[in-house]
């Protein structure tokens, strides 16, 4: 049952094969029993979890339908869910249950979604090896000694692990894709403005964007019509109807034109994925897609902007975590900077502050022109850079990642190697564009993604080819040894 993806668990829901209540409960017990190897849950919410399956049922049985009536989905646990702990990873949310419900959590609720618990992520989402988490590491079910990537590590490594069939995820600079490529799964960043961030712990506001990290294209497009569409709540939310996702697969390839930038094929690439990138092109290609050299020559500038836009902002937004209005607080403060400086440095971990500090610095009287306005300068290149593009191509491919999965603990000494690995993802970020990563092959049994990006709002296009190539293609039907 648990090898059933959402597509599947939607037509035997329909075919009245079994019950809501009958697979989340099978679900549950194979978290109980196969979680603790993998550590990609920070909650368990059996009680709503049954609760919500009972539901579905029941509408069902009242002639309701829907692709995602009854399906078992869990959420990062930065989605604000009502009366449940949302940590966002940290010491400092520990104790934190949120108020009121994300946009996104509500919406997947009205849709009939049962949610068996929050995934563990990196503190605050910072990071790219979910090692940031205060609830400890995730393990990558295709080999334990190697990260699941982050930072959505935790509903990464629970899907790949089939611990259930999909799960909400963000992504600020590549925290849907690039574990989506660590652990052989599709994941999808779309539209900036695409899905609500209502209730969904900011990090950086002007880049942070929900999506679905699930095992096939076709699955991504019936989570991410669940969670997209405009909310008032969210200033940054962008009124524009939502297409029907699914209905978008059925396209052919024929004269699609695939733009492969050269910078993407560098000495930073390690050779084996550039193969299997190879190995991918040629497959569309023969599906029909044209192969275009492109360029991004700004490329090279986006780390830096990147490390000096999203730690600016994640400082400003992490000074609500005060002791005060929310957060850790510590015991006995002598007076109120004794409060913020013990609660703060108490309830952050280090790369938190590590951040904070870069951030605060980088908005400082005296070096805001030279770092924070700059780095909004190259911004505004990049994203240049792929409007020129996409004049002449309609979608863009290259790897999600330089490398495949590391072992756990080889980057923790050097912030900055870590850094350098989001080099594929950060980009469409920057630029606001939706990206999706798919699996394109192992290299030492590890996974490896290809990474697609589309202009505004084509998150249907992006499925489409992801759906078209796993059509002719089997790296994502892998399933991890003992899983
Ligand atoms: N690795 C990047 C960072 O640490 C991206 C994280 C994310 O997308 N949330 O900032």
């Amino acid at each position: 049952m648990h090898q059933m993806t959402l597509a599947e668990i939607a037509r035997g829901l329909a075919d009245k094969k079994f019950s809501s209540e009958e697979l989340t409960k099978v679900l549950l017990a194979r978290i109980t029993q196969l979680d603790p190897q993998l550590n990609s849950f920070i909650s368990l919410t059996e009680d709503l979890a049954i609760e919500q399956a009972k539901a579905a049922d029941a509408r069902r049985a009242n002639g309701e339908s829907g692709a995602l009536l009854g399906a078992p989905i869990a959420h990062k646990d930065l989605f604000c869910t009502q009366g449940i702990r949302t940590s966002c990873g940290s010491k400092m949310l520990d104790n934190f249950k949120a108020p009121y419900d994300a946009t996104v959590v509500a919406k997947l609720a009205a849709a009939g979604a049962v949610t068996l618990g929050k995934t563990n992520m990196d503190e605050f989402a910072m990071g790219s090896a979910n090692e940031s988490s205060w609830y400890g590491a995730v393990k990558n079910p295709w080999n334990l000694e190697h990260v699941p990537g982050g930072s959505s590590g935790g509903s990464a490594a629970a899907v790949a692990a089939r611990l259930l069939p999909a799960a909400t995820a963000t992504d600020t600079g590549g925290s849907i894709r690039q574990p989506a490529a660590f652990t052989n799964l599709t994941g999808l960043k779309p539209t900036y403005g695409r899905v609500s961030r209502w209730g969904m712990i900011a990090y950086a506001s002007s880049l942070d964007q929900g999506g679905p990290l699930a095992r096939t294209a076709e699955d991504c497009a019936i989570l991410l019509q669940g969670m997209a569409g405009f909310d008032p709540n969210d200033s940054t939310s962008i009124d524009e109807p939502v297409p029907d996702y699914s209905a978008s697969l059925g396209e052919s390839l024929q004269g699609l034109r695939i733009g492969v930038p050269k910078e993407y094929f560098s000495a930073g690439l390690d050779p084996r994925i550039a193969e299997l990138i190879q190995n991918s092109i040629q497959q569309l290609q023969k599906l029909g897609a044209v192969i275009k050299e492109i360029s991004l020559p700004n490329m090279q500038y986006a780390i830096p902007a990147y490390y000096v836009i999203a730690p600016a902002e994640a400082s400003s937004n992490l000074s609500r975590f005060d002791g005060v209005r929310f957060g850790h607080r510590c015991e006995n403060p002598e007076n109120l900077i004794d409060l913020y400086k013990r609660s703060r440095g108490e309830g952050f971990g280090a790369e938190v502050q590590r951040r904070i500090m870069v951030g605060a610095y980088a908005l400082s009287a005296g070096y805001y022109d030279a770092y924070y306005l700059k780095a909004q300068k190259i911004r505004r290149l990049v994203k240049n850079d792929f409007m020129a593009a996409f004049n002449e191509v309609d979608i863009i491919l290259g790897p999600t990642t330089p490398n495949p999965a590391w072992k756990l603990g080889a980057k923790n000494s050097d912030p900055v190697a870590a850094y350098l690995e989001d080099v594929y993802t950060i980009t469409a970020n920057l630029a606001g564009l939706p990206g999706l990563s798919m699996p394109a092959g192992f290299v030492d049994g590890l996974p490896v993604g290809v990474q697609l990006l589309a202009p505004y709002f084509q998150e249907g296009r992006l499925l489409n080819v992801a759906h078209q190539y796993q059509l002719n293609t089997d790296w994502h039907t892998r399933t991890p040894t003992g899983f």
